[in-house]
């Protein structure tokens, strides 16, 4: 079995040496050519239930299967030590096919730990699709379970108070339901969920895994059964990756490892810088001990990651501050090569509901692979000028 780092330059790229080629081929073909009419429904039938492609059968249509998007899968399955794993246009899309095949199970109950990514903390309150949540902490999972109970939610480290969860104790507490983990924050570089009991594994790939602001997408890894019934799902509603995306994310996977790894030990630089200004309240990073109560860093999660927020004594101060840095961009999103800051309570955790909304004076960052002394000195000018 090759390391992770070797696994993730050459997972999903088989079969390249044959084709005379060295980078991973695109195929752009919304449609491919049938042998027969009889052949072709039955490539038809079968990747519009769920199966997976089978080789000399004719792909029929890009919403069923594209090459280009299943390198991306195995890539990705590889480092999330997955049987398998799903593409999607986006996280939510992934989310929301997630959601569909529970539903059409027959179990329409989600209990969900909150903090969640305020996308899908909105998507579940709402019931859009047919869903009924009940939120509850670590300790309430037990009794939130239903006989209709087809899945529970969890995200570690949560978005965005970077909170750890225990992902075995939860799984054991969930008694037998699936339990889906969004590792975005993490990357399967610092923790692969499946191998504590998880089920199902949902990344925004537009984060961590893409890693350079430029491609949008989502992927569940998991079990080979899981993932027939989330192909069945997405021939039908259309949510999958599309070629040029599934690409570039696919090569973002080479580089993961060593981005993240980067990354996080700038983030233990900026974190320390923080904690020690007079005018930052309270940092929120696992590297830091008293965030860690439970010692998740260095067991469960190989390490903090490269996310923090950050507490200003007033909502004025805070919502000052992401105007006045300059190296660093004001924006959402995160797990990029460059800098973002952004006010969740402000912005992504906007549609949260008042009691699960994030504290008014929560910044949060998303460290980049700038230099530390440049990232902490832009942090600093825009404390201290705005205060
Ligand atoms: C961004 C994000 C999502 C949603 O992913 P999109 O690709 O934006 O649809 C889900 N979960 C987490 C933790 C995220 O950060």
């Amino acid at each position: 079995m090759f390391s992770f780092d070797s696994l993730a330059v050459h997972a999903g790229r088989d079969g390249l040496k044959e084709q005379g080629v060295h980078a991973v081929p695109i195929d752009f073909s919304t449609t491919a050519p049938l042998p027969s009419v009889v052949e072709g429904g039955l490539a038809y039938e079968h990747l519009a239930t769920g199966g997976a492609h089978l080789k000399d059968q004719s792909t029929v249509y890009q919403r069923l299967w594209n090459p280009t998007v299943a390198r991306f899968e195995d890539g990705l399955a590889a480092l999330e030590s997955a049987p398998e794993a799903v593409a999607f246009a986006t996280g939510m899309a992934a989310l929301s096919a997630v959601l569909l095949a529970v539903v059409s199970t027959g179990k329409k109950h989600v209990v969900a730990v909150r903090p969640l990514y305020g996308g899908s903390d909105h998507l579940l309150a709402a019931g859009m699709l047919g869903t009924e949540v009940t939120f509850a902490t670590v300790p309430q999972i037990s009794s939130a379970l239903r006989p209709d109970t087809g899945l529970v939610i969890v995200e570690t480290p949560a978005n965005p108070s970077l909170e750890l969860v225990d992902i075995e104790a939860l799984a054991a507490a969930a008694d037998g339901v699936p339990l889906l983990v969004d590792n975005t924050f993490a990357s399967p570089v610092l923790q692969q969920p499946l191998r504590h009991g998880a089920a199902l594994v949902l990344h925004s790939a537009t984060k961590f895994l893409g890693g350079h602001g430029d491609a949008m997408g989502g992927v569940v890894a998991t079990s080979a059964e899981w993932a027939a019934r989330l192909r069945a799902v997405r021939a039908v509603t259309g949510g999958i990756l599309t070629p040029w995306p599934a690409y570039l994310l696919h090569r973002g996977l080479a580089t993961l490892p060593i981005r993240v790894r980067a990354q996080q030990a700038t983030a233990s630089k900026v974190a320390s810088a923080l904690a020690g200004h007079g005018l930052v309240k309270r940092v929120l990073y696992p590297g830091l001990h008293e965030y860690d109560p439970l010692g998740l860093v260095g067991t469960q999660m190989s390490g903090p990651g490269s996310l923090m927020a950050f507490e200003l004594s007033s909502p004025d101060h805070a919502q000052r501050i992401p105007s006045a840095v300059s190296l660093i961009t004001h924006a959402v999103s995160l797990g990029g090569i460059d800098t973002l800051i952004q006010h969740p309570a402000g912005l992504t955790h906007r549609p949260v509901s008042g009691e699960a909304r994030p504290s008014p004076n929560l910044l949060r960052l998303s460290v980049g692979l700038e230099g530390a002394s440049d990232i902490v000195a832009d942090l600093v000018q825009a404390i201290e000028r705005t205060h």
